[in-house]
């Protein structure tokens, strides 16, 4: 016998142990999911009409809208609010019942009290200055200078400011603008860019981002920061463009940028500073770009007193997760939940996240993410109709998650059923993709179980039972003949051009909303069929979905759901190993870090730290929160991957992190993924 059969025929045979119940007692599984339905739902979503379901905008309103009618028809329980009696019957059915509200920034605007004003004070001591009386500028927002999207609102009356270069403090690299800088209590004023200029290769250019700069401001204890604008037209500079980010919360201090010319206005108290200062700067850059590059005292604007007041608006909108509940038929099960979940936000017409060379055009998202979307809906069909799951379901379209998985972060912290009961958590995030049958699985690690219920439903995949079927004879043409009965029949075969190919990944972290639920410890799976060349493009449309091999994935979803559900024991969380993982994450160092995936702006906190991690030698604990990696300022988990992507194993890094009140910095050396 052929080993692989071999092994595959005492696999079945377990399986079909196993399987048992669930297949005799279901013959018929009359409910699969359909190929039209989940056209007709994808088509919708993806359609010009919804303009590409940009989180905040009318588009992902009706996306939402859509969903909770779907709800509605097949009778989910609204989750929020009671189904009360004597309600009137247009409240009880409003979709807004099926509405989770988070708070989410669509857009910043200038507010009315913006002020800049320079007061020149002549300085009796400073014979460079001829003075005679003192002046004072006002500055105009919006033309001679703009707060930033993340500036924080504050107001600042005549304090001085100091010149700090390009304002940056990099630890790894031994570089410090602040140095000799003195800033506190001061403003700082720092030109764009880094020593390295314009090569975006160099070894500072990880530093040019002004969020960091404001770091670096705010810890040298700086009260505001002015950054200095790279372009001679104020309006072309990118930091002129007032916009937010959505994920790195307030920068903690007024930061601003101001035009050249308005520069040069503030430095002529001494009409040479401004030249001398990038006079500097260029030779520092042109004696070497290296590290150690000494550095010349900044010089201190004595004689300017800065009046400023910063006034952001941000433009708060509604937006949705859409919940709905299907109550679980057992007395006691039904306490426990499982989470089906899936986003239906998208790009919108691009921008940020997208990968189109202009901004503009709808991005559909059909395989992004109104795929998974339909496969939510088809489960609530399937699941809603006999015989119901015993444990109650709660089925989520999350939005916010190309903005960083704000919608499922939101949820997991304002839970509608507890997560103490949520036993797991399912996600589809792009499976309409299929090709060559390879299935993506995540999560596999986060519950002792995964693995067997994944891999014996995908068995399942390829068979069919004949069991009770009388006489017929299955077709063996193509199929291996697994079992047989005493009477010498076939009752089970198996075909395993049918099954999928599946790629197991361990980890429960991943770029979806499944990473806020793993984060809480709730075992997680997530289903993909991988990225393609229409990713996150406005070509990312519905002709293109698979749809046949979409409905066979939200089969094997729902008897993974099926199998979990039979069982009375809920799966068991374990803690996944990330490293195993790895490649397809495409990190290539592993830190052993466990964050908690919670909203974040003020560092990554760690839940855990593996043992024997490179974390866990370098001395880092749960608990602990990290706000520097590499030199990168870490706010969130999202600066926590940027920093991990640019780092290589075998090297030292600093880390600097928050533990009780108290900022310590250790040394880590990151492992290689295995
Ligand atoms: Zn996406």
């Amino acid at each position: 016998m052929h080993r692989r059969f071999f092994k595959s025929f005492n696999f079945l045979l377990i399986v079909i142990l196993a399987l048992n119940v669930t297949l005799a007692q279901q013959p018929a599984p009359t409910n699969a999911p359909s190929l039209e339905r989940l056209r007709a739902h994808i088509e919708f979503l993806a359609s010009d009409k919804l303009e590409g379901r940009r989180t905040g905008s009318p588009g992902a309103n009706i996306a939402a809208e859509y969903i909770a009618r779907e709800f509605s028809r097949y009778g989910l329980r609204r989750s929020i609010g009671r189904d009360l009696a004597g309600m009137s019957i247009l409240e009880a059915d409003s979709p807004r019942r099926y509405m989770q509200e988070f708070p989410y920034v669509a857009g910043v605007e200038l507010g009315k009290g913006n002020e800049l004003t320079f007061r020149l004070i002549a300085n009796p001591e400073s014979k460079a200055v001829p003075l005679k009386t003192d002046a004072s500028f006002a500055m105009k927002a919006g033309e001679d200078w703009m707060p930033l999207g993340f500036s924080t609102n504050g107001q600042i009356k005549n304090a001085p400011a100091v010149l700090v270069g390009y304002g940056i403090t990099a630890a790894d690299l031994k570089y410090d603008d602040y140095v000799h800088a003195n800033a506190a209590g001061k403003i700082a004023i720092a030109f764009s860019g880094t020593p390295d200029g314009d090569n975006p290769h160099g070894q500072f250019a990880r530093y040019e981002d002004v969020r960091w700069k404001a770091i670096a401001a705010r810890n040298a204890g700086a009260e505001a920061l002015i950054v200095i604008a790279s372009e001679s037209t104020f309006k072309d500079d990118r930091l002129s463009r007032l916009h937010y980010d959505n994920s790195g919360g307030d920068a903690g201090l007024p930061v601003i940028a101001i035009s050249r010319q308005a520069a040069a206005q503030l430095l002529s108290a001494n009409s040479s500073m401004l030249a001398l200062e990038e006079q500097r700067l260029r030779a520092q850059q042109s004696k070497s770009s290296s590290a150690t590059a000494e550095q010349a005292p900044t010089l201190p604007l004595q004689t300017v007193l800065i009046t400023l007041s910063t006034d952001v608006l941000r433009r708060e909108v509604s937006a949705w997760n859409v919940v709905g509940i299907l109550d679980g038929s057992d007395p006691s099960l039904k306490n426990e939940t499982i989470v089906i979940g899936a986003h239906y936000d998208h790009l919108g017409r691009g921008g940020e996240g997208s990968l189109a060379p202009k901004e503009g055009d709808i991005h559909h998202g059909a395989d992004d993410n109104a795929s998974g979307v339909a496969g939510v809906i088809e489960l609530v069909r399937i699941f809603s109709e006999r015989p119901r799951p015993r444990r109650t379901i709660v089925f989520i379209a999350f939005s916010g998650e190309e903005e960083g998985l704000l919608g499922s972060n939101y949820y997991v912290n304002h839970p509608i059923v507890p997560l103490s009961n949520t036993v797991a958590m399912i996600n589809m995030d792009m499976i309409g993709r299929m090709k060559d049958n390879k299935l993506i699985v995540g999560g596999v690690g986060t519950a002792a179980e995964w693995r067997s219920i994944v891999e014996a439903q995908n068995l399942v995949q390829g068979m069919a039972v004949t069991a009770g079927a009388g006489t017929e004879r299955t077709s063996q043409s193509t199929g291996l003949p697994m079992v047989i009965a005493s009477n010498g029949r076939s009752i089970v075969t198996s075909d395993a051009a049918k099954q999928f190919q599946l790629t197991l990944n361990e980890d429960g972290y991943g770029p979806s909303d499944h990473s806020s639920f793993y984060a809480k410890q709730v075992p997680v799976l997530f289903f993909w069929t991988g990225s393609h060349e229409d990713y996150h493009k406005p070509s990312d449309t519905a002709d293109k979905i698979n749809y046949e091999d979409e409905a066979r994935i939200l089969g094997l979803v729902a008897r993974v759901v099926r199998d979990l559900d039979n069982n009375d024991k809920h799966p068991a969380y374990t803690v996944a190993k990330s490293e195993a993982s790895g490649r397809s994450m495409g990190f290539r160092v592993y830190l052993g870090t466990i964050p908690n995936y919670a909203d974040s702006s003020d560092g990554l906190l760690l839940d855990g730290v593996r043992e024997d991690s490179p974390a866990a030698k370098a001395g880092i604990k749960a608990g602990d929160k990290i706000v520097m990696l590499g030199g990168r300022d870490v706010r969130n988990v999202y600066d926590y991957t940027a920093a991990l992507g640019e780092m290589k194993a075998g090297q030292e890094y600093e880390v600097e992190l928050l533990r009780a009140g108290e900022r310590i910095k250790l040394k880590i050396t990151p492992a290689a993924r295995k």
